[in-house]
């Protein structure tokens, strides 16, 4: 489903992000940045070795930061590598990392020129963030960035699970509700009347 802001989109979509075609996708990654299991280990199998070879020179990323690697065999130009927070309860700062692993890859995106770029649900698999908690800050630093000069034009989150699609999609609808240049119609297409 898309949501118009600010004549950008945000496009909330259920699915295998290995299969979406965009600029940049971003990786749920770890600090080691040595793949994984979840989503992780997704996109690693499909785009192939050459960007664990990227990876392994970049060696590490903290928690809330975000590096760029080319994305081998996947139909995107770039692949973002994010690390969220491990949820321990939430007493630990993690809706703060959370929200910067957002916009470091937000950051670097537009860095490079990304003008479309697709996120999974950073921290709620593995990790444990609870997604009623991350979906709000994972939409409200998309909503942030697209507030600022950017190049990018459409953010999507592609989610894995029904459920999970569906609490994205029911934040999306609440944030904009607050929000007051927002309409939650999809972009217009013209028609041939
Ligand atoms: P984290 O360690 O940051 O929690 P995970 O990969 O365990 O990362 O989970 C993050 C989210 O990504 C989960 O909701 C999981 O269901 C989802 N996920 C797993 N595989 C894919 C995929 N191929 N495309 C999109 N989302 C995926």
């Amino acid at each position: 489903m898309d949501f118009a802001y600010k004549g950008k989109t945000i496009r909330i979509v259920q699915g295998d992000i290995t299969k979406i075609k965009v600029d940049a996708i971003v990786n749920a990654a770890n600090e080691g940045l040595r793949g994984g299991g979840g989503v992780d280990g997704a996109i690693h199998r499909a785009g192939g070795p050459s960007i664990m070879e990227e990876t392994r020179k970049i060696g590490r990323c903290p928690t809330g930061q975000a590096v760029i690697t080319g994305a081998g065999n996947l139909p995107v130009k770039y692949v973002i590598h994010t690390v969220g927070p491990i949820w321990t309860g939430g007493g630990r700062g993690e809706a703060g990392l959370l929200k910067n692993a957002y916009e470091s890859s937000l950051r670097l995106a537009r860095e490079h020129g990304v003008a479309t770029i697709a996120f999974p649900s950073i921290s709620t698999g593995i990790y444990g963030f609870p997604i009623e908690k991350a979906s709000p800050i994972a939409v409200g630093a998309a909503l942030d960035h697209l507030d600022g000069d950017t190049t990018v034009r459409e953010i999507q989150f592609v989610l894995f699970s029904r459920p999970d699609f569906e609490v994205y999609q029911e934040t999306v609808k609440e944030i904009l509700g607050t929000r007051p240049t927002a309409t939650n119609t999809p972009p217009t297409v013209p028609r041939n009347t």
